[in-house]
């Protein structure tokens, strides 16, 4: 399977998964503050991620040789844990309670471009035009689906706050990239999950939010187990393999697949609008993978280490560990080749 192909996959599964919470979490709106549920379910995740660790280590034996978290990658983990797991939803919160519901949550749908734009225009992804216009679509599909006719706005402060909220993300989603290039995805995503859930719990508790009731936190925790936390991993994976705008287009068909399941589980009716989003997100994520990048490339010196095998183009570095995939630390010396490529971690070459 081409990496372009895994990377849709993973991200669209994620996206599924995340939008399939959506209307879940919605009918315990009613009892448990919004706080309270984001932080149920990122740390049921967190805790979800914990497991498969720990299943993983005691019956997947060698088999797993992603390099593991270390270190020199405290400054990339806590910028990512300070700004999507702190930053962000403080200032969503702080945003929220001063715009309007719709216009809020239009607002937020101003993180996938964001990201998309950082990606292209700091970390050096590259779009082709094909791609470029597939995200377009996908986006254009995503307002659609949260749009509605809003009255008066809110005030600037707002504004300003939720935006800021989305940036925080968005940078929280190019620094992810880069991480879960390198490390293993389940160790990055674990503490990524974790650490937002308990703070967001923790402003919940501190903003004398009611505690819900056990069972509505053993739900959501456990809707968090799998959606959060499988989501969260297979969303690395996407990152990894396909990089962060991409990843963003991808996921941003979240919502559409929330509004889907929200006709059985809380009755909400499907127009004409759903289908035209239908239309507009199917057509983007075909306009992304059909997508084709072939041109001479030139890979820079750079010494990393990370998953790879020895048959992929990039890794013909020694013979001495086979065929079969594994992490250590290796230098790329300067390469220059013609083959099709996305923008993944060996991968950030310029293009005019
Ligand atoms: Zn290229
Ligand atoms: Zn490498
Ligand atoms: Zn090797
Ligand atoms: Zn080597
Ligand atoms: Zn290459």
């Amino acid at each position: 399977m081409r990496p372009s192909t895994k990377g849709a996959l993973c991200g669209l599964t994620a996206a599924l998964l995340a939008g399939v919470s959506a209307p879940i979490s919605k009918l315990f709106l009613s009892d448990v503050s919004p706080l309270h549920i984001a932080g149920l379910l990122y740390t049921g995740g967190g805790l979800g991620l914990v497991i498969c660790e720990w299943g993983r280590r005691r019956w997947g034996g060698a088999t797993v040789d992603e390099a593991p978290l270390r270190r020199a990658d405290l400054p990339l983990l806590s910028g990512m844990v300070c700004l999507g797991g702190m930053v962000g939803p403080i200032l969503m919160l702080s945003g929220l309670q001063r715009l309007s519901g719709v216009f809020g949550s239009l607002l937020l749908a101003m993180e996938a471009p964001f990201t998309i734009l950082l990606a292209v225009g700091w970390f050096k992804e590259h779009l082709t035009r094909q791609e470029a216009a597939g995200a377009v679509i996908i986006l254009l599909g995503g307002g659609l689906i949260g749009y509605a006719p809003f009255g008066p706005v809110g005030d600037l402060i707002g504004v300003l706050a939720l935006s800021g909220a989305t940036v925080c993300w968005a940078l929280d989603n190019n620094l992810a990239q880069r991480l879960s290039s390198l490390r293993d995805p389940l160790a990055v995503m674990k503490v990524k999950a974790l650490s937002a859930g308990l703070v967001m719990i923790g402003i919940g508790c501190f903003s004398h939010d009611r505690w819900p009731e056990a069972m509505a936190v053993a739900a959501l925790m456990g809707v968090g187990s799998v959606s959060y936390g499988v989501s969260l991993v297979l969303d690395a994976y996407a990152l990894r393999f396909v990089g962060a705008a991409r990843e963003a287009a991808y996921f941003a068909t979240a919502p559409f697949v929330g509004a889907v399941f929200s006709i059985p589980l809380l009755g909400e009716p499907w127009g004409s609008r759903e289908v035209l989003v239908a239309l507009l997100m199917g057509t983007g994520v075909l306009l992304l993978q059909g997508a084709r990048h072939v041109h001479l490339h030139t890979q820079a010196e750079v010494e990393h280490d990370h998953l790879h095998r020895h048959a992929d183009l990039h890794h013909d570095h020694h013979e001495t560990f086979g065929t079969g995939a594994h992490a250590h630390q290796h230098r790329h010396q300067p390469i220059t080749h013609d083959h099709a490529h996305v923008s993944d971690l060996h991968h950030r070459h310029p293009h005019s």
